[in-house]
């Protein structure tokens, strides 16, 4: 497991021609001509880049909960999560904790590296085994690996990349890099920051 842990797999993206379909009307020209139109006001705040609003996106992301506490202020989205008591409680009381290579392999599945020491583990899994939900919430490190299915429009996603593109987190570049690689219209989104521009 790498020392920082980012995945993300698009499953799905939509609105596009409706998108045009809207600037269209506001424009009084044909659908046609709007692809340029669009690229052009895509970066143009304030407003003018609304129809950002009606591209929607579905991102499958698997990332720590440190860096899911950070993606959780941006509010104009929506999520579902992969459940934590059920990794915690069945799958871990699944695992033979006297089994090196069982126990080694669980916390590789569900934690970055050196997020989760045995003796916290060892904790976490007693509190399973006696059905004590708070202890096993309030042990659960921050490096717990976590997936959601993360819903929003292309204009938070614009919101995102200018706010963290350079932030010190090495997460969000990694999140703003392999969302790009996926979009279908990545010409109506910011970039990664290139080096000789200003923090
Ligand atoms: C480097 C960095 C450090 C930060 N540290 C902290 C921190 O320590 N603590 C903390 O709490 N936050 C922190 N923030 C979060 C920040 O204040 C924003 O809330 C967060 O980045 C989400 O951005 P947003 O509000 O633009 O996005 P969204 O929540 O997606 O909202 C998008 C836009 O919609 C509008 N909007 C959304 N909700 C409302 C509303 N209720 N009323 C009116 N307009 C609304 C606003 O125009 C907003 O810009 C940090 C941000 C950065 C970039």
């Amino acid at each position: 497991m790498p020392v920082t842990y980012m995945n993300v797999t698009k499953i799905e993206e939509s609105g596009y021609t409706a998108a045009l379909h809207g600037l269209a009307h506001n424009k009084k020209q044909s659908v046609e001509k709007m692809a340029d139109v669009a690229q052009k006001l895509a970066e143009m705040d304030g407003g003018h880049n609304k129809f950002l609003e009606s591209i929607l996106l579905w991102l499958d992301v698997r990332a720590p909960r440190y860096w899911w506490q950070e993606a959780d202020t941006f509010r104009l989205s929506t999520k579902q999560s992969e459940s934590t008591m059920h990794t915690l409680t069945q799958e871990l009381l699944a695992v033979d904790m006297n089994d090196p290579d069982a126990v080694n392999s669980f916390l590789q599945q569900n934690f970055e590296s050196d997020a989760c020491s045995l003796d916290t583990l060892g904790a976490i899994y007693a509190a399973a085994a006696g059905n004590d939900i708070i202890g096993v919430k309030k042990r659960l490190p921050e490096g717990f690996l976590q997936t959601r299915l993360w819903c929003m429009s292309y204009k938070t996603l614009r919101n995102i990349i200018l706010q963290r593109r350079s932030h010190r987190l090495p997460h969000w570049k990694a999140f703003i890099a392999q969302t790009l690689e996926q979009v279908e219209h990545p010409e109506l989104l910011p970039g990664l920051r290139k080096k000789a521009e200003k923090v």
